[in-house]
């Protein structure tokens, strides 16, 4: 057998081992006891595929060419720098800093399908129809994942685009740029196919490109409130799409079904968080919820009222029901280990103690459920919305500890609201609601929460940790 046909034979069978380890990796990240271990098969395998990467035909044959065309001198690099970026990074960053960082990566993902697709374009004169419209998708898909994640690391890290920017006309916008686009890639596949002329191609790839990169940013600059954690796992979605197409125009068949693998989990996921939020899809890209911000109207004259913690300590002691409600705040005062030392105080007093978890709580899908089962309260314990909102009124104290967005009752009742539509904790129905906070900061969302000035609400004021903590110790002298 030839050296090029040994390559492409093991090249083969390494890449299907590496898809096959992607795919069990996957299903064991679908529960907590094995999402270690999922990961590490899904390392392996990109190792796996890296390494086959260097083993392909027309890298090799790049082996004895000069630093500037040689591919192992560029990869290698590119590796080493990205790597060191990425280790340092991701060992600095804090748990509460996790969402923004992931949405850069979505970023960085749709970035290098693009630059990929790119390449080809610029490198590849013998392509043909198919590859050129796979090339043109993922020049499209790749370009709004980057935009689109750039935007969110901002809204999410406070660094930019705080205010939701309204574009006037912007599904109209939206759906012409959107047209745009994909005429361009149509003009594109038409040259390469011989009706047009090449310098058309040209203009075509020019036009994606540029109507998708700010489609991106248009898309997802106007969202906000409830929406957002959608957006990022749509985002998500298409990075892993633009991966399947990049994969199908340089024929790569590692890279098509691990872009399949991100592609499909994110819409699943952002198809279940739809519904969890009453959303749909269209919604979520032409609708306005979440787009505006405006403050919530009710409440806002009047002071919320504040409270000692020997003072709730004497109210929790007489409770013979109690719901935890954490948030994000939760989430910045690390504050999960002392809320479980207090759960188990309560439950030791005679108090049935239940969590209520929102879908959107914190700052990333099931942020507060790693939170808490980090402090290892029991899995039974944390319970859905549907679950305990009809209980809520039976309930003698609801604690919430550093929530805001998830428990505003605006999201019922008041049309104007940002958050209006989405479902919420109804911690306002509880006999007794404790809000544990530092000050008068508002959510995620940016608007005032009617909750704090009902008469059933008391104010905790300060870190959740201490409070909660001072709780603890309340209970120990008691
Ligand atoms: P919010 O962001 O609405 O509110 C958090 C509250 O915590 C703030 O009001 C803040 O008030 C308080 N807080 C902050 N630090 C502390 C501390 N150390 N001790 C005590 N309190 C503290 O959180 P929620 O969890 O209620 O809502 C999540 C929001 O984030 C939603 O709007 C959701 O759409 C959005 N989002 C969610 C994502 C997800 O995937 N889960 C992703 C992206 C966005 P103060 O400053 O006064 O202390």
């Amino acid at each position: 057998m030839s050296y090029e046909k040994i390559s492409m034979v093991l090249t083969t069978v390494l890449y299907m081992v590496s898809s096959v380890l992607f795919i069990r990796g996957i299903k064991l990240l679908g529960k907590a006891d094995t999402a270690r271990q999922g990961n590490r098969l899904s390392s392996i395998g990109m190792l796996i595929a890296v390494v086959t990467v260097f083993l392909e035909k027309n890298v090799t044959d790049t082996l004895t060419e000069g630093v500037m065309k040689n591919a192992y001198v560029w990869a290698i690099a590119a590796i080493a720098v990205g790597g060191i970026i990425g280790a340092v990074w991701a060992k600095k960053v804090e748990m509460t800093g996790m969402p923004q960082l992931v949405a850069l990566f979505n970023g960085f993902g749709g970035l290098s399908s693009l630059l990929v697709a790119l390449t080809q374009y610029m490198t590849d004169k013998s392509i043909n129809v198919f590859s050129s419209i796979a090339l043109g998708l993922t020049i499209a898909i790749g370009a709004v994942a980057f935009t689109g994640s750039v935007v969110a690391w901002g809204k999410l890290s406070g660094k930019m685009f705080k205010k939701n920017i309204s574009i006037p006309g912007k599904n109209f916008v939206n759906a012409l740029l959107a047209l745009a686009g994909l005429c361009g890639v149509g003009l594109y596949a038409l040259s390469i196919a011989g009706t047009l002329d090449t310098s058309l191609g040209e203009i075509g790839v020019i036009i994606v490109t540029a109507a998708y990169l700010i489609l991106g940013f248009t898309m997802v600059v106007a969202i906000g409130g409830g929406d957002m954690p959608v957006i990022i796992s749509l985002l998500n979605a298409f990075s892993g799409l633009a991966a399947a197409f990049a994969g199908l125009s340089i024929s790569n068949s590692v890279l098509v079904v691990s872009g399949c693998l991100v592609g499909t989990s994110g819409l699943i996921l952002t198809l279940i968080m739809c519904k969890a939020m009453n959303r749909t899809l269209y919604s979520l890209l032409f609708g306005s919820f979440g787009g505006s911000s405006k403050k919530g109207a009710a409440g806002e004259q009047k002071e919320p009222k504040a409270m000692s913690v020997e003072d709730a300590y004497l109210i929790l002691e007489a409770a013979s029901s109690v719901v935890f409600i954490p948030g994000y705040g939760m989430a910045v005062a690390q504050a999960q280990h002392a809320v479980k030392e207090l759960c188990d105080k309560l439950e030791e007093n005679g108090a049935e103690v239940n969590f209520a978890i929102h879908p959107v709580a914190g700052r990333m899908p099931g942020h507060m459920n790693v939170l808490l089962a980090e402090a290892n309260v029991p899995y039974e314990q944390l319970k859905t919305a549907d679950e305990m909102n009809p209980q809520m009124s039976n309930t003698d104290v609801a604690i919430v500890i550093g929530a805001n967005d998830v428990v505003n009752p605006s999201a019922l009742e008041d049309e104007s609201s940002p958050l209006y539509g989405m479902p919420i904790i109804n911690a306002f129905e509880a006999r007794t609601v404790f809000v544990l906070k530092r000050g008068k900061g508002t959510g995620f969302s940016g608007v005032e929460n009617p909750l704090f000035t009902n008469d059933n609400t008391v104010m905790i004021y300060g870190d959740a940790k201490q409070t909660v903590s001072s709780l603890v110790s309340e209970f120990d002298e008691g």
